[in-house]
């Protein structure tokens, strides 16, 4: 069979849970929970498949994790290390592919149709991965090879964990997932799926008899949709390249050096808000927070740690200010806080934005709350100004009058 593309999608199987037993061995066999602990607010990054046997997944709200699962072992991620077992991981698939995207710490779409020059290799070139990853990381993975890149997503997926599987051609796309949940298709989630389900649509079948109707209702999203629907996927690897782990950051510096580090907090909830409105206009999240301090001798300092993928303000404020908890107290003549290693709308491992409504409720809620708070204290009308704050300079001005009139 000659495929126009061959692409291998390869997916670390409960990747940062695997790390951890891996590196201690008295966790294997338990269920074993990453993420935040039961008594913080957050939800579940990676869990181990005996966790969810308790019906425990990613982006879960650690307090229901925990209501499920009480006898669980309930862990802090180390992004650091994830970050860096990651490193030697890309480096053994980069070896069979010409081009490499990476989707998360854990995940990547490798193109090898040139690398591997036909099916038959490529196959091996994807077993070889697994063998590989295996043996030189400890680790397992789940690889899937096919023609397109959504085929190659739901061919790892088919037989997790350790899986293997093939979809040589759209053919054999549509057998496998015609009669299944219309959430099969990559870029259908849950409220797409629930707008599906509210028009009669629930399966990928009903979408292919159903497609003008479906391009009507959603537009552009329908057309994809339909198109996923028949196998058509013609989408590039395309490689990342470095100038794309930009970040998105804002700063502040004060008129005058400031000393009160409660001033900052508030400060860094503004910094926050404006960056995860940039982020949203470009559709982009990170993976990590980032502080940035300059002391009034002109020596700055930058801080940062490794969080699951979000763009939510809530989260980004909450970071930076225990970023800021651990830096000595000098006066501050620059505030920034930010976010780095971005990625796009499905590069995010973790979705807790489409996933968990209530989650990203509940960070609303917070943010709202704690802009209510911050507003009392300054005698400022944050939540019905907002729009009009992060345009030009009013950010600038609002927080120069927080600063003299703390
Ligand atoms: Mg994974």
């Amino acid at each position: 069979m000659t495929a126009d593309q061959i692409i291998i999608h390869v997916d670390m199987d409960a990747f940062f849970a695997s790390v951890e037993i891996r590196d201690n061995p008295a966790l294997r066999g338990k269920p074993l929970i990453i993420g935040a602990l039961p008594q913080e607010r957050g939800v579940v990054a990676t869990c181990s498949y005996e966790a969810r046997r308790f019906g425990i997944h990613s982006a879960m709200n650690i307090k229901e994790a925990y209501r499920l699962c009480p006898g669980g072992i309930y862990m802090h991620g180390s992004y650091e290390k994830y970050r860096a077992v990651s490193e030697k991981l890309h480096e053994i698939w980069n070896e069979y592919a010409t081009a490499s995207e990476y989707i998360a710490l854990d995940e990547a779409y490798l193109d090898v149709t040139e690398s591997a020059g036909g099916w038959e290799r490529a196959c091996g070139f994807a077993r070889e991965i697994k063998r590989r990853t295996l043996e030189e990381q400890g680790l397992t993975c789940s690889v899937g090879v096919a023609y397109s890149k959504t085929a190659a997503k739901t061919a790892s997926e088919e037989k997790k964990p350790d899986g293997y599987f093939e979809i040589p051609s759209a053919e054999e796309y549509i057998r496998l997932i015609i009669d299944r949940d219309v959430r099969v298709l990559y870029t259908v989630g849950a409220k797409t799926a629930e707008k599906l389900n509210r028009a009669g649509i629930y399966t990928v079948r009903d979408i292919q008899t159903r497609q003008d109707e479906i391009i009507r209702t959603f537009g552009k999203q329908g057309l994809w949709i339909t198109r996923m629907a028949f196998g058509i996927d013609d989408r590039k690897v395309s490689p990342y390249r470095p100038e794309d782990a930009k970040s998105i950051s804002r700063e502040i510096t004060f008129q005058e050096d400031v000393s009160d580090f409660g001033l900052l907090r508030d400060v860094i909830l503004l910094l926050a808000i404006s960056v995860e409105r940039r982020a949203a206009r470009v559709g982009l999240y990170g993976e990590g927070v980032t502080l940035k301090l300059t002391w009034s001798d002109m020596k700055s300092i930058t801080r940062s740690r490794l969080i699951p993928s979000t763009r939510s303000a809530a989260v980004i404020h909450e970071e930076a200010v225990r970023l800021l908890d651990q830096v000595p107290r000098r006066p501050v003549r620059l505030v920034g806080a930010g976010i780095y290693h971005l990625t796009g709308e499905n590069g995010r491992q973790i979705r807790i934005d489409d996933l968990l409504p209530e989650i990203q409720e509940e960070q609303q809620d917070r943010l709202e709350a704690a802009l209510s708070d911050m507003g009392r204290r300054y005698g400022l009308d944050f939540s019905g100004n907002l729009d009009r704050i992060f345009h030009g300079e009013t950010l600038y001005r609002t927080i120069e009058y927080m600063r003299r009139h703390r």
